[in-house]
């Protein structure tokens, strides 16, 4: 096992009508002037944003709204998001949405406090403790952004998507309530359950031996997720479905479920240029076409690896030939995204060869060469994994 730092803030509030605590919890903990951050609609239509303007009305706290988070989230957004916060001495974020609004919230919350430019943060990965505490309402189980140490943030001008983790920027309260999620579409329901499955797979397959007691809670936090993806699809108003799927998703990218490991996150790169190309792909549906080919790149290095996920996760019985059963377990991930309702090729997604070359020089600004742990990955190595998805 590695050496290892695991730090994890978070104070949960889990169930129904979880997000109506909100106003008493963040008056509790001295905020007295909130930044309201959320996306590009579904939180006002569905009057969250309401009774959350409420609750923190009922507790005595001030509050400012900035909306239009877009999926993939953009700079632009969060320039303005810490004019505002300078501007009204905002002391809490709090984040109502997903993925991308969680991590708006966090760049904002970085940059409130910074005399620069608070994209400096994504170039130079630098630390700084002095950030936003932020509170959060979970609307989709999929990033797991509501405990992580991450923020990914897009600039369109530059066309990157870059990552900056730091543990400071860890939400210290996380809302979530399953119900909150019935309104999702099924496409959005999938491409989560597909996120937060790769979130364990980034963690499961990297160049350190055995780790069981990491392994293990992986591996069954993987067959969580397969086993609840076909019940919220066909039920999406099943709440205990709903339930299960949400603090799944906290749990497979919150860190626990990768201590000890290196980890890989080559996929996530690979995944990051498609979605900095074209801000309309969802991020888990690019995950669900770089994954396999990743895969079928990479298992040679560990095949025995690979067999021994198809066996837990899949239920594999053993062929023998332990290539076979590589390439079996490959084949059921594939399958299993694919039963899901996502895309198999990048065909699918609008990527053809010719945008390979332009996502090169971006994915060796983000990532470094060589990057990956599983596989030491060039970027000739980058080019063959994006033609084996094409
Ligand atoms: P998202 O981009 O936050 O949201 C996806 C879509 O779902 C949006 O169009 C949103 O619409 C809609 N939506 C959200 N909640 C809804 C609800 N309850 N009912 C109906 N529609 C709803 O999704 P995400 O997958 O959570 O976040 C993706 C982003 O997170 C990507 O940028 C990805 O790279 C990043 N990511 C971050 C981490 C991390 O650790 N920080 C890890 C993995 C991925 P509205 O805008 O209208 O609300
Ligand atoms: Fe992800």
């Amino acid at each position: 096992m590695e050496d290892f730092e695991f730090v994890s803030p978070t104070h949960f509030v889990f169930g129904h009508d979880a997000e109506l605590k909100a106003g008493a919890m963040l008056a509790e903990r001295g905020a007295r002037k909130v930044l309201i951050h959320y996306g590009g609609g579904s939180a006002v239509e569905s009057g969250l944003i309401d009774r959350m303007k409420s609750t923190l009305d009922n507790a005595g706290v001030e509050h400012v709204l900035l909306g239009g988070v877009r999926p993939n989230p953009e700079v632009g957004l969060v320039r303005e998001g810490v004019a505002l916060c300078k501007e009204h001495g905002i002391d809490w974020i709090l984040a109502v949405g997903g993925g991308s609004v969680i991590d708006s919230a966090k760049a904002i919350a970085v940059g409130a406090h910074y005399d620069g430019d608070v994209w400096d943060f994504f170039e130079t990965k630098r630390q700084t403790n002095d950030v936003l505490p932020i509170a959060v309402v979970l609307t989709i189980p999929a990033a797991g952004s509501e405990a992580s140490k991450n923020t990914v943030v897009s600039n369109d001008e530059l066309g990157l998507k870059s990552g900056y983790p730091n543990n400071a920027q860890r939400p210290k309260l996380a809302f979530m309530n399953p119900e909150l999620t019935f309104t999702l579409p099924p496409y959005q329901t999938a491409a989560g359950l597909t996120d937060m499955f790769c979130h364990l797979l980034e963690r499961f397959f990297d160049d350190v031996g055995p780790v069981p007691v990491t392994d293990n809670l992986n591996l069954s936090l993987m067959k969580t997720v397969r086993a609840e993806a076909p019940r919220v699809l066909v039920d999406p108003d099943n709440y205990d479905a709903r339930a299960n799927v949400m603090w799944a998703g906290m749990l497979c990218h919150q860190g626990l479920a990768g201590v000890g490991r290196h980890e890989d996150w080559a996929t996530h790169g690979l995944e990051h240029e498609l979605s900095a190309l074209d801000p309309s792909i969802t991020h888990g549906a690019g995950l669900a076409v770089m994954f396999p080919a990743w895969m079928e790149y990479v298992y040679g290095e560990n095949p025995a690896r690979f067999a021994y996920y198809g066996r837990e996760v899949f239920g594999l019985a053993p062929t023998g030939d332990v290539e076979d059963d590589a390439l079996s377990a490959i084949d059921e991930t594939r399958s299993f995204f694919a039963s899901l309702g996502m895309p198999v090729t990048l065909a699918e997604l609008g990527i053809g060869e010719d945008d390979i070359e332009s996502m090169i020089p971006t994915l060796k600004e983000n990532k470094g060469e060589p990057f990956g742990s599983f596989m030491k990955l060039s970027m000739d190595d980058a080019r063959e994994i994006y033609r084996l998805a094409l």
